[in-house]
This record gives structure tokens, sequence and C-alpha cells, in this order.
């Protein structure tokens, strides 16, 4: 898509019924925040994120959004290098060989040095990025008790779980009504593990994200003229070891790849999911 050159050609995609979920009374008032750069794409929980991804690659403007990010993520990195890894290493569930502390995330070796340096196995997304970092720094390191309760649950959750269910659960929700090998790609590829009778779901898996931040994805498929349904559940001790807005980016963030992976086998996830 070529680049927005002004508002209206954003406006012309939003969904236009000034709902106000973004922050702003209308949707051009979004569109125009959007394109002076006041504001990310991603406060409209109605744009999926191909179009986030079309609209956002051809913005000229600045995104302050991501430029925030980018500041965030240095003064974590700041924290890093006051930090003692090596006793990190062993409250968050990782290990240092001197250098780097290196923690599995979704299976997959992710590592920090003493200067705050990130290598991975794996393409280091922002929405990793921020929260492995938080993790390291601020986990208190409490090992999960297996009890799985609600995002909304979690301290602080209760506020933003209107949009973490429509963002993550839902969104999540129409990737596996459609892409049939999901739940096996999240065993096979990303570490996770089956689990049985979770809430009686049809189908429960386990990753881990974080060492000690697991999280079980639920699915219910459709039956009886019931509609399917999927909940994302953590443990009890989730807000013990990441703040909030950590693990809402993480849940965001995996519904997001799992979109991907899905469009990427050819399925085409249901709109308005
Ligand atoms: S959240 Fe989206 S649909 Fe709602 S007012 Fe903002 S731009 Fe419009």
């Amino acid at each position: 898509m070529a680049k927005p050159k002004n508002a209206m050609e954003i406006f012309q995609h939003l969904d236009k019924s000034n709902c106000r979920e973004c922050g702003e009374k209308t949707c051009l008032a979004f569109a125009g925040a959007v394109f002076k750069g006041a504001k990310s794409l991603d406060r409209c929980p109605k744009l999926d994120s191909d179009m986030i991804d079309q609209l956002s690659g051809g913005s000229e403007a600045p995104n302050l959004a991501e430029r925030t990010r980018e500041e965030y993520l240095g003064q974590l990195k700041d924290e890093i290098r006051r930090t003692d890894l090596s006793e990190a290493a062993e409250r968050v569930g990782g290990r240092f060989n001197g250098k780097k502390l290196t923690l599995k995330v979704l299976g997959k070796d992710f590592s920090v040095d003493a200067e705050g340096t990130l290598s991975a196995d794996i393409h280091i997304n922002p929405w990793v990025a921020v929260p492995f970092l938080n993790y390291v720094l601020y986990a208190q390191g409490v090992s999960p008790t297996g009890d799985w309760v609600s995002f909304r649950e979690l301290e602080n959750g209760q506020e933003r779980y209107p949009l973490f269910q429509k963002r993550c659960e839902e969104s999540m929700k129409s990737v596996a009504d459609v892409y049939t090998d999901l739940f096996d790609d999240m065993v096979h590829i990303f570490g996770g593990k089956e689990v049985d009778e979770a809430f009686e779901s049809d189908i429960a898996v386990v990753i881990h994200p974080l060492p000690k931040v697991p999280i079980m994805i639920c699915y219910w498929a459709p039956e009886d003229g019931l509609a399917s349904s999927l909940n994302i559940f953590y443990d009890e001790t989730a807000d013990k070891n990441l703040d909030i807005g950590s693990i809402f980016t993480l849940g965001a963030g995996l519904t997001q790849m799992f979109e991907k992976l899905a469009q990427r086998h050819g399925y085409v996830a249901a709109a308005g999911g």
C-alpha cells in the first residue's frame, strides 16, 4: 500500500464507529493523531494487525509510540548495566556463563549481556525485548504454583481486560478457528506442552514466553450451535514476576505472531475476530 499522504487516507481504513476506545472522540481525530505521529495505530482495537503493518510501513510521520518504545528499551538497557546478571539468572530461572544471561523464551535461547545487548535464536521483536528485560530486572522470582487465573484477576488486570479480550483472546480464537495446526505448532515450534482437562476445554497448551511466566491457552471448539471460544490463563504468580503492561504486550505479540503464521500457511482468520 502506498504511504498515507494525509489523515483521510488513514481514516478510510478505520471502523468509523467513533467508539472512543483509542482515547480520541472520533475516528477522524484518531486518524489525525496517527498522521502527526502522536498516536500509534495499534491503539484502535478494530484495526487488524495486517492493516496496521501496511499503514505503519508507509507512514512518513515519525511514530511517537515507536520512539517512546525505543527510549524505554534504552532505559531498561541502562538498568541492566547496573544489574548483577549472575544473581538475576538465579532469580529468574536462567543461566549465566560469565558474560551473558540466557533464558528460554518460547523454547529458544534469548540472552542479554552486561552492556544490555540482546541476542537470540529467534528474531528479536520489541514485544519480546521489553517484557524480557522487565522480567530480568524486576521479577521477584516466585515459582509458579500451577493455579491458573484469568488476565483480569492479575494485579491491575481488571481495567485492561476488555482490550486484552479483544486484542488477544478474540483475535487468537479467530486464528484457532481456521488454523487447525495452531496448537500443534505451539507444541512443536514453541516448546509448548499439551495438558489435559483444563476447564473442560477441547485442547489446552501451556507455553513459556518466560521461564516463570507460563501461559495456558484453552480452546473450546464450536459445538451444537455454540460458538467456539478461547481463553488465555496465567499462573496466579504471574504478576509477581512481570508487570501487567508487559504481560499484555506478550499476549498481544503472541497473537500477532500466530496471525502471521496462519497467513503464511495460507489460512485466513475471520475478520472482526
Ligand atoms: S478505537 Fe478505532 S473505531 Fe474506535 S474511535 Fe478510535 S479509531 Fe474509531
